[in-house]
């Protein structure tokens, strides 16, 4: 910063060649009252230019005619390299004229040689210093506000502009400004803006305009343009004013607006509710999805009474309370009522704000009413998951339980067949048989029906005969068909690869459904099938496979929806045509599922042609489907003792099982084990050659004891060929059995060539001839075993006293059924805490049975009504699972009774 002090500026530079002119000068300043000031006297320019990097001088008095210069361009010199010095120069009496020029050119002030006393060059010298020091501060002031002078004298097109404003334009100040070199400064888009302010000058004195300037390290700044006219004779002469840097001021205003615009946008775009209340409910200002969510217009929503938006008046009570209490609600929920009348389930934050002149509520509010509702639809869709699940799981449940005793009507009567009987009874039997045998193939349809709509079925690949199947088919539908006089007769196309690789179950089913059709639905004519190769690669072929009719035919509104489940469209007023309807549909999903298609003409009256078409894996080898033996070949060598234990909980079924082997086989020993338990009990004291093992058991179910028998015994025990026998259907698809260790598997009701089969298949796997046959009987009357209790804890709790047992087994005798009516009656009438008290009572009381279901079901009973009590289970469930559970234990007891009665009885009469 420049300041003129006397003790730093205390010299004065005299640049003067002539020595009488410099004397003089000199003396004047000695006897003027400047004489402080030391003199410092240079003869040429070069010296005094070298003598100013002293620094220090308050003055410079400048002859501009010297040896090594003279004329102007001493001074122009001078201050190119000064610029910032107070010059004063010294002319002579003849080129008094310089004078103003040298003022114009920078001097601070001229004298003319010979024309001053001491006393003018005193005065001008203090001028000068005032004057410098005035420049200085107002050089400073320009520097400090960023503002700069300018000057466009039009005259001359001059244009002279202050440092300051040089450093605005980021200009190096040794190039002098011009109108042009200014222009090239100006952003693009200003270049037009000084024309424009030259035209409003001519209305008006004085104008100002913002404007962007690009520096030239390509930096932008924003200036601000004040411009004045000076007019001579009606005319504008020359334009002056100042520049200012207003680049910080500019970019804040801009920062400001932005922030401005970004809330604005957040405010407008909002899909949330943004408010501002009276303190009273009424609407200050809302954004525009204020007025979406409540539906009205913003006018009247400034106006609305604020009860009326609320469902239910007490919450907005509640609201109001917790703004009081509080000053603020978060995620609070209110049901609010748009004008169309629907309702809206919103969350509402609100906060209060105080203000100078108010108190208001500002807040935000979030409709969640559509994701309540898709909340809503997704727990729906896992409801209807589940019971979809819980309705597979029904449909194998009941297949199963329809299964049992279908085994049992079907076994019986084959075996009732085999007996001495009249001719009536055989008819009677075989009717029996036939007819059970079709609602067997009905609950298989609805099976698979149900597993394909959840697409559980597997296809089978394994090689098979072809022709096989179709000679099958042949025989079989000639005797059908000619039993209605009609012709039956199968086209087999060239080239058709015996042994092919897929599902022939499956292919079987297709066309046996398809061929019954024909034959139900025909009375006169011929029944075809017919077979032809479509396509053949390498190593697929593709057939495509006709059954045509000369039947009653169908409509085309009919063939549109016979492939769906249960539908029947043939009608007669003479015949009824038996069938569910389930055929088609379930062969269309067999076939599509196999990636094949099926189509089907028809003509009413004429008849029908159904065709489909799959491709099948060619093979090379030799088929592995065995032609199915016929009964008379199944027979087990001479000489050989065979061994089979069936372990079975269903007493009929216990029957048809041992029975269907005793009439094929008379030779071969059978014994029975009512679950897992026994099985085991008795598989360590006898060696079987065969053990065909039931998988639903009490006590201990199949898998548990064929795990057992895999783990716990030595070979070649651990070996016995173990044969399910199940009416799980899944067990046999999903080969569930081989897991549990099982040798192979049949299917409730089985055909007993089924059986035979399977069992002749197993037997060389252990084919020692037993010895132990002899013993059988001994072991078994020595070891009694029951089928469900164990009284081994009633044995050790009365510590093998005889009276004390028999007491014990006579209150189990008489004690626990009265709890269990009690109870059965408390669940009926929804009395749980009676219920938890029996179940409890009974919960010590049937270790003593020791039969593990009774046990199980009743802690089952207790651990449910627990966990209602605690909340983690609904009444609902409570009430729906309850009954259910009463009655099993009801039933188990009744098992175990029958056996506690057996021992009682036993003990009783041997004390006798
Ligand atoms: P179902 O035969 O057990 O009733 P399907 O699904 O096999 O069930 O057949 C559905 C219906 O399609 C039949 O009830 C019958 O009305 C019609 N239909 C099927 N095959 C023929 C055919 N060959 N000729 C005439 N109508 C047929």
């Amino acid at each position: 910063m420049f300041e003129m002090n006397q003790e730093t500026f205390n010299k004065i530079l005299l640049v003067e060649d002539n020595p009488g002119d410099a004397r003089l000068v000199e003396l004047y300043l000695e006897e003027s009252d400047l004489f402080q000031f030391n003199i410092v006297h240079c003869l040429t320019l070069k010296d005094a230019i070298d003598t100013l990097a002293e620094g220090g001088f308050a003055a410079v008095l400048l002859d501009i005619s010297l040896p090594d210069s003279t004329g102007f361009p001493t001074l122009e010199k001078l201050l190119t390299s000064y610029p910032e010095e107070n010059v004063i120069v010294l002319t002579g009496f003849s080129d008094k004229t310089y004078g103003l020029k040298a003022i114009k050119t920078g001097a601070q002030d001229y004298l003319v040689k010979g024309d001053f006393d001491s006393e003018m060059l005193s005065k001008t010298l203090k001028y000068s210093f005032e004057r410098n020091r005035i420049i200085k501060r107002l050089e400073e002031v320009q520097r400090i506000t960023h503002i700069g002078h300018w000057e466009l004298d039009l005259r001359t097109v001059k244009l002279e502009a202050s440092d300051e404003a040089y450093r605005i334009f980021g200009a190096p100040a040794d190039v002098a400004f011009n109108y042009e070199l200014i222009l090239s400064y100006l952003h693009p888009d200003d270049v037009k803006v000084p024309q424009e302010l030259f035209k409003i000058l001519h209305e008006k004195k004085e104008v100002s305009k913002d404007l962007r300037i690009i520096r030239r390290d390509d930096s932008q700044r924003y200036i601000n343009v004040l411009a004045r006219r000076v007019m001579q004779d009606g005319k504008i002469v020359s334009v002056s004013g100042v520049v200012q840097d207003i680049t910080e001021r500019k970019q804040a205003e801009e920062e400001i607006v932005k922030g401005k615009e970004r809330y604005e946008n957040i405010f407008n775009r909002s899909k949330d509710a943004i408010f501002i209340t009276k303190v009273t409910g009424e609407f200050l200002d809302f954004n525009p999805a204020t007025g979406v969510l409540f539906g009205y217009t913003d006018d009247e929503l400034k106006s609305i009474n604020p009860d009326k938006l609320y469902k239910d008046i007490t919450q907005r009570r509640a609201f109001e309370k917790e703004m009081l209490e509080k000053n603020s609600v978060r995620d609070f929920n209110v049901d609010f009522i748009q004008k169309n009348g629907a309702i809206r389930n919103c969350l509402v934050t609100s906060n209060v704000v105080v203000t100078a002149e108010s108190t208001e509520y500002h807040g935000i509010i979030r409709d969640i009413t559509d994701r309540m509702q898709a909340e809503q639809l997704r727990k729906d869709k896992e409801i209807a998951e589940r019971s979809a699940k819980l309705k597979e799981q029904f449909l194998a449940n009941v297949s199963h339980e329809m299964r049992t005793p279908m085994n049992a009507i079907i076994g019986m009567s084959h075996l009732l067949q085999k007996e001495d009987l009249s001719e009536d009874h055989r008819n009677y039997v075989n009717l029996i048989k036939q007819s059970s045998e079709h609602l067997l193939g009905i609950i298989n349809d609805i099976l698979d029906i149900a597993k394909s709509q959840f697409d559980e079925i597997e296809f089978e690949e394994v090689e098979f005969n072809l022709m096989d199947i179709i000679k099958k088919l042949d025989n079989m539908w000639k005797v059908q068909a000619n039993q209605k006089q009609l012709g039956f007769e199968v086209k087999v196309g060239q080239n058709i690869p015996k042994i092919i690789v897929g599902d022939h179950l499956r292919l079987n089913q297709i066309l046996i459904n398809l061929t019954s059709n024909a034959v139900k639905f025909t009375e006169k004519g011929n029944i075809s099938l017919t077979l032809y190769k479509t396509n053949e690669t390498d190593e697929d072929v593709t057939l495509r496979f006709e059954v045509s009719d000369t039947g009653i035919g169908m409509t085309e509104d009919q063939l549109e929806i016979i492939f769906e489940p249960f539908t029947r469209v043939a009608k007669s007023k003479d015949k009824l045509y038996e069938g569910t309807g389930l055929g088609l549909s379930i062969i269309k999903r067999f076939v599509e599922l196999q990636g094949g298609k099926i189509d089907v003409k028809s003509v009413v009256g004429k008849g029908s042609v159904f065709g489909f078409e799959l491709t099948f894996k060619k093979s090379a080898t030799v088929p592995v489907v065995a032609a199915t033996k016929v009964l008379e070949d199944m027979v087990i060598p001479e000489g050989q003792h065979v061994k089979i234990l069936i372990v079975e909980d269903n007493t009929i079924n216990q029957i048809v099982a041992r029975k269907t082997i005793t009439k094929q086989w008379p030779s071969v020993h059978v014994e029975v084990a009512g679950d897992g338990k026994i099985a085991i009990t008795k598989f360590n004291e006898n060696d079987y050659d065969i053990i065909l093992m039931d998988i639903q058991m009490p006590v201990m179910n199949g898998e548990e004891a064929t795990k057992y028998i895999r783990t716990q015994f030595d070979e070649p025990k651990r070996s016995t060929p173990i044969i399910a026998m199940t009416a799980h259907v899944h067990v046999k698809e999903d080969q569930k059995f081989m897991e549990y260790g099982m040798d192979d598997c049949v299917l409730k009701p089985f055909k007993p060539e089924e059986l035979f089969e399977i069992v002749l298949k197993h037997l060389p796997k252990k084919n020692q001839p037993s010895n132990t046959s002899n013993n059988i009987m001994s072991n078994e009357f020595k070891n009694k075993s029951y089928q469900f209790i164990d009284l081994e804890y009633l044995e050790t709790m009365s510590d093998h006293d005889d009276h004390m047992k028999s007491v014990l087994l006579e209150m189990l005798l008489k004690d626990p059924i009265k709890d269990i009516k009690r109870m059965k009656e408390d669940v009926a009438k929804k009395d749980w805490d009676a219920v938890s008290d029996l179940s409890h009572k009974l919960k010590t009381t049937f270790p003593y049975v020791g039969y593990t279901a009774l046990i199980d079901t009743n802690k089952a009973i207790n651990d449910n009504l627990k966990k209602w009590k605690d909340g983690n289970i609904t009444t609902n469930e409570i009430e729906t699972l309850l009954p259910d559970m009463a009655d099993r234990v009801e039933m188990f007891f009744r098992q175990a009774l029958v056996e506690l009665q057996a021992e009682f009885k036993d003990m009783t009469q041997g004390a006798a």
